[in-house]
């Protein structure tokens, strides 16, 4: 199974390099059409009003198709882009999951931070870089881990989000999650 990560911006290799370390076939997508060879796709981390304007309309068309079809799981700037509501500025979102997300929600003081989260019912580390907050989560949105009262990775159907870093820690928890989903034929 072949699964693509975004390669635009941001830090697409250490997903790769973690999906490779977990014995998936990684392909890095820099063109909408590259989409059409893969099984899943991960959305990393960056800017993502950056990721908007470098998608342009076409991409963005081909990616919210992509999304309804199949399992993808976005950190960050990819959780942001998942959304269907996005705010701080406001700008569009796929739509895949039912929540409104905040964009660099927690100021500038907190830039980045690490903190302790659960997943599952067990503590996980989890880095926060500019991160963003689940202000809204529809009804029938999972919750899958949380840090102190928030959301922070949640799933609907085939897409999954997260609002840290899971691939800038030695915890493989987060993508094995997302390989779980993929190998379910959801
Ligand atoms: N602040 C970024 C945004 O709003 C997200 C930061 C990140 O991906 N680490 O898109």
């Amino acid at each position: 199974m072949r699964i693509g990560v975004l390669a635009l911006q941001g830090d697409f290799d250490a997903h790769r390099k973690r999906l490779e370390e977990l014995g998936s076939t990684v392909m890095l997508i820099k063109k909408p059409e590259q989409l059409n060879n893969i099984e899943g796709l991960v959305i990393p981390g960056g800017e993502s009003s950056t990721f908007l304007k470098l998608l342009g309309e076409e991409g963005l068309a081909k990616l919210k198709e992509f999304v309804q079809l199949k399992p993808t799981l976005g950190t960050c700037a990819g959780a942001i882009l998942l959304a269907k509501e996005v705010e701080n500025p406001k700008q569009m979102g796929l739509g895949a999951i039912d929540m409104a997300i905040r964009r660099n929600a927690f100021g500038r003081q907190i830039d980045s931070s690490i903190r302790q989260g659960l997943f599952q019912g067990s503590p996980i580390e989890m880095v926060f870089i500019r991160a963003p907050q689940i202000a809204r989560l529809g009804p029938t949105v999972e919750v899958l881990a949380t840090e102190g009262d928030d959301p922070v990775f949640v799933r609907q159907g085939k897409a999954m989000a997260a609002t840290f870093h899971p691939e800038l820690t030695r915890d493989f928890r987060i993508h094995q999650e997302f390989l779980k989903l993929l190998s379910n034929g959801n």
